[in-house]
């Protein structure tokens, strides 16, 4: 099995994903964007409890929000790399920047969100579904991600 080691600049912060994630977003939203500096974060949506630590717990800071829903960013104290998000005070749930993978390349998006402000330059792939807002979890999950989340929502 391929296994998902990343972390942040410094190298303070490591992680290692203990399977594949339940998805993977390409969010386009402008929230995103700003955050991020680029045109898009990608995020593996993966239980929390599959992330398992190498390094520093990153330090979670509270971003304001045109919803109201909060966003925490975790990010390394040193560096200051973000390396996963928790939307909506989910503890059980992780949407890790798929990017601070060691191998950026590791995960491709299952899904493009948000495109109604996707950068007019950033060409989307044919074949992977994608959305002007979102989408509906269980049209585009597949079965044994349905699964899992349903175990993280329990509890399990
Ligand atoms: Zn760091
Ligand atoms: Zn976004």
């Amino acid at each position: 099995m391929a296994t998902f080691e990343g972390g942040c600049a410094c190298g303070a912060v490591r992680y290692r994903l203990a399977s594949e994630p339940m998805i993977v977003h390409c969010c386009h939203c402008t929230d995103c964007q700003q955050q991020t500096g680029g045109g898009f974060a990608v995020n593996a949506l993966i239980e929390t409890n599959r992330i398992e630590m190498l390094g520093e717990t990153p330090v979670a800071i509270s971003m304001p929000t045109e919803s109201g829903r909060p966003h925490d960013i975790h990010r390394c104290a040193k560096c200051q790399v973000a390396v996963w998000s928790d939307y909506g005070r989910r503890p059980a749930l992780r949407f890790v920047r798929a990017t601070t993978l060691d191998k950026p390349h590791a995960l491709s998006p299952d899904v493009h969100i948000f495109t109604r402000s996707k950068l007019p330059w950033v060409g989307l792939p044919p074949g992977v579904p994608a959305f002007d807002v979102y989408y509906d979890v269980a049209e585009v999950w597949r079965p044994e991600s349905l699964a899992r989340r349903e175990a993280m929502l329990a509890g399990g």
